[in-house]
């Protein structure tokens, strides 16, 4: 598995608010490598994650999965994609609120055909790696920001993707979980070989990342019109 955007420009918005979120950008993701994509808020990290994981088309431009340009795939075989290959762990987190910890990720499974009950000590065990061994069986509205983005990386990782896209993972916990979790992103795209792009403000990261993208050098300077 390899990523590289190709001339990319996504216009996003509508009359006034209409803006170009990412402008001609070219950019390669390497293979088993923790890629940082750092740049300054509005700057387009989080839109170029949702480009790479299919779940916004670019205006123009190819968006190459190992070598296959995901931007022209049909909306099912997109959907396939994103079920099948890519993780996502959004800020948000984006958890069914009125299941546990472990719950969240005994759903996720299941979606993908894989049993509960084969996945459940594994499950357990990358919550623990999370820090959220305690909480296993709270319920995701009882929990912090910053443990429902950590059940989203234990989701993720439980379904093992060839891409997994990461946006602020550290942004609400402290420098030690921080290091902490990224330690663990990086060590699973060791092991498992997967492309890992994470959006981040975070030094940390930054530090511990293989590469590093900075969004101001992927793409030519603004023209003064937009
Ligand atoms: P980052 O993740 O680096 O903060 P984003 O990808 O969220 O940047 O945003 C890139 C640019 O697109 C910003 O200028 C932002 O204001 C704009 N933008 C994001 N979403 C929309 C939208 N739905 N409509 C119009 N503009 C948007």
């Amino acid at each position: 598995m390899s990523l590289e955007l190709r001339d990319v420009t996504v216009t996003l918005g509508r009359g006034e608010s209409r803006t170009t979120a990412l402008r001609g950008l070219d950019a390669d993701f390497a293979p088993r490598a923790l890629t940082a994509l750092v740049g300054p808020s509005g700057s387009g990290k989080s839109t170029l994650l949702a480009v790479a994981g299919a779940l916004l088309r670019p205006d123009s431009g190819r968006v190459l999965l190992s070598g296959r340009d995901i931007a022209r795939l049909t909306a099912a075989e997109q959907a396939r994609l994103r079920r099948e290959r890519v993780g996502y762990v959004f800020q948000s987190g984006n958890l069914l609120s009125g299941l546990t910890a472990c719950e969240q990720l005994l759903a996720a499974a299941s979606v993908t055909g894989r049993s509960p009950r084969a996945v459940r000590s594994r499950a357990e065990e990358l919550l623990t790696e999370v820090g959220l061994g305690h909480r296993l069986r709270h319920r995701a509205d009882q929990l912090s920001g910053g443990e429902r983005q950590r059940i989203a990386i234990a989701r993720a990782l439980l379904l093992e993707p060839e891409l997994l896209l990461v946006d602020e993972p550290t942004a609400a916990v402290d420098r030690d979980r921080a290091a902490g979790i990224v330690d663990l992103l990086a060590a699973t795209t060791r092991r498992h070989g997967c492309v890992t792009v994470v959006a981040t403000h975070d030094p940390v990261v930054v530090e511990a990342a293989d590469h590093v993208v900075d969004m101001a050098r992927t793409q030519p300077a603004a023209h003064p019109r937009d």
